[in-house]
């Protein structure tokens, strides 16, 4: 039992001189921390991705944890921002008609492998931070369309204006919707066809290279009828630029979300039985613990109260000297 801190019987526990002066200094530490907290403590948002020598010339490109599996820096002579697909399309004629290199970058570069960089150093970037326009939300349809550049916490803002959303995405919302497309970005479900965010992509417009009997530029429009669709939607940008992206959404609801810790012994099986229990069920397994965080993550109704937290320990912000000292452990 507790001692009762209020009684008169309850004596504080004798502390010897020694220990006094430990816990003097200790708290003198403790507040100096503080103090340095107070004025150094400053958030810093990832850094944009390109740095270029002048003018959008002579560039490096990295991704959003500033270094690439390798350890190698991309060089690219050059990046284009177009903000319109008119400029797009002039961007790749242009490109494939001297056999340019040219490859996609996005606002964040939140991919780990080096896809993003461009075989040859001569090569150049098209970046699609400028083509960020939303196009169209029908609310009726439940269809939205929107730029390639279009971050995914501005595709779930607008949805949910217009009373619509995207119920699978994958964790951070800085990702762009053509990003996301390429590599297949999912959140977590076993229910229907699953949690790819392409799943419910019913259209795209895809700028390629063309011949010289096409201006060395081709735009299609691809959706559900088409055979190619499906690898047109999820091709790490080697068929062309992903220029806009229409969604089938749904109506707007709430996430009830519980976290709850368990052993690890019987993982195996109650591994699919939790997956078909809720719609956005999440197992996260720490093997040095023998533990496995269980998210009940399930629909319920846009009418539903709650406290609108969501206390998920895995992205949030981190003291700068944590992190250093994680990466020392991990070297
Ligand atoms: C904090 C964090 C959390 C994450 N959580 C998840 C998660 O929960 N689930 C998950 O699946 N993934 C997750 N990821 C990975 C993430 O999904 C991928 O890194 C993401 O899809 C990249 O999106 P991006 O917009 O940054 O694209 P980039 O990484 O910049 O690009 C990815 C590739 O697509 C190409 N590309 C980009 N746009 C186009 C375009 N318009 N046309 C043609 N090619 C293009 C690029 O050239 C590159 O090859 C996470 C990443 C981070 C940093």
């Amino acid at each position: 039992m507790l001692p009762n801190h209020d009684s008169a019987n309850y004596s504080f526990p004798k502390m010897s001189c020694s220990k006094v002066f430990m816990s003097s200094s200790s708290a003198a530490l403790i507040l100096s921390c503080l103090l340095l907290l107070l004025v150094n403590a400053d958030c810093s948002p990832p850094d944009y991705p390109i740095k270029c020598l002048h003018n959008n010339h002579e560039c490096t490109i990295t991704n959003i944890y500033g270094t690439f599996p390798d350890r190698s820096t991309c060089q690219v002579a050059g990046v284009v921002y177009p903000s319109s697909e008119d400029e797009l399309v002039s961007v790749v004629a242009a490109a494939t008609k001297i056999k340019r290199k040219m490859k996609v970058a996005t606002r964040y570069s939140a991919s780990i492998p080096k896809s993003v960089c461009p075989t040859d150093e001569g090569g150049h970037l098209i970046s699609t931070l400028n083509l960020n326009k939303i196009h169209k939300v029908d609310k009726v349809a439940g269809t939205m369309t929107v730029d390639t550049g279009v971050t995914l916490r501005r595709l779930i803002n607008e949805a949910a204006e217009a009373g619509l959303a995207l119920p699978n995405s994958p964790y951070w919302w800085g990702l762009t919707v053509g990003g996301m497309l390429e590599t297949g970005a999912h959140g977590s479900s076993l229910w229907g066809s699953g949690s790819a965010v392409h799943d419910y992509v019913v259209e795209i417009r895809i700028v390629s290279p063309g011949g010289p009997e096409d201006g060395f530029v081709k735009v299609r429009t691809l959706n559900e009828s088409h055979a190619e669709f499906d690898a047109a939607k999820v091709s790490l940008g080697v068929l062309g630029v992903i220029s806009q992206v229409t969604f089938r959404l749904e109506p707007l609801f709430k996430r009830s979300v519980t976290y709850m810790t368990k052993d690890d012994n019987d993982l195996g099986d109650e591994a699919l039985v939790f997956g078909k229990q809720y719609e956005f069920a999440e197992l996260t397994r720490y093997p040095t613990r023998c533990k496995v965080l269980h998210c009940i993550d399930d629909r319920v109704p846009s009418t539903t109260l709650g406290n609108g937290l969501n206390d998920f320990f895995r992205f949030r912000s981190t003291l700068v000297p944590s992190l250093a000292l994680n990466r020392l452990a991990g070297e």
